[in-house]
């Protein structure tokens, strides 16, 4: 069963942002403006994990995260406070109320999806798939390793990071920015030709002699991970 998680945000471009990356991740998302249309969702279903913005209209972040944790049902949900607020002092009031990790805007969407599955795994490991496997690969996203064919393969973390991705959603085409977006992080300055250099590394890392090559280079269009790789050969 995939993971539940609510975010409550005002800013409307950003609350799609993250439903679209949290939903590529798997989890099933619902999303409240204000703390109003958050308690409706939470009379509702409780979810596995609150993304919570600091400054929303009406009653804040603060308030709201401090409300739900005096309730029952909502008392050990996961809260990640989310805000334009980088002080220290701010940062300690946040966790003091209750929250179990802070993200100042802007933040790089790869580290906030690392974040949203640490705390997953603290609270409701049954949900986090900690170990995903593809022919003889195997990729175990607690431990950091890789196998193949049962044995070791040391990856750097850039390497690690793009199988990771890739194998989330085996067959689906990732074009150069999209991986540069997913692996890099949005903010990050890197040139396309980089992604080229990191898939080569990846592939001299994984494939062994004559092993298939799980990683389809599509024309034109970028990178998949290929689900068939293994009965191919
Ligand atoms: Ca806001």
């Amino acid at each position: 069963m995939p993971a539940n998680i609510l975010i409550v945000e005002d800013e409307a471009d950003l609350a799609l942002l993250l439903r679209y990356n949290l939903e590529a991740e798997g989890f099933v998302v619902q999303s409240a403006e204000d703390g109003e249309e958050a308690t409706e969702r939470l009379r509702e279903t409780t979810p596995d994990l609150i993304l919570l913005d600091w400054m929303l209209p009406g009653l804040s972040g603060i308030e709201l995260c401090r409300r739900w944790r005096a309730r029952e049902e909502t008392a050990r949900v996961p809260i990640i406070m989310l805000t334009a607020r980088g002080e220290e002092e701010e940062r300690v009031r946040g966790l003091a109320t209750g929250a179990d990790d802070y993200m100042v805007k802007p933040f790089s969407l790869p580290e906030l999806v690392a974040r949203v599955n640490a705390l997953l795994r603290r609270s409701s490991p049954q949900l986090v798939t900690t170990v995903m496997k593809a022919g003889d690969l195997e990729l175990d996203r607690t431990a950091h390793r890789v196998r193949r064919a049962g044995r070791e393969v040391h990856l750097g973390p850039t390497e690690y990071r793009l199988l990771e991705y890739l194998m989330r959603h085996p067959g689906r085409v990732y074009s150069r920015e999209q991986l540069l977006d997913g692996v890099w992080g949005n903010d990050v300055y890197v040139d396309e030709r980089t992604v080229d250099v990191h898939v080569g590394r990846l592939r001299k890392a994984i494939n062994r002699g004559r092993s298939p090559d799980p990683i389809r280079t599509v024309r034109g269009a970028g990178y998949a991970f290929d689900e068939h790789f293994a009965t191919a050969a």
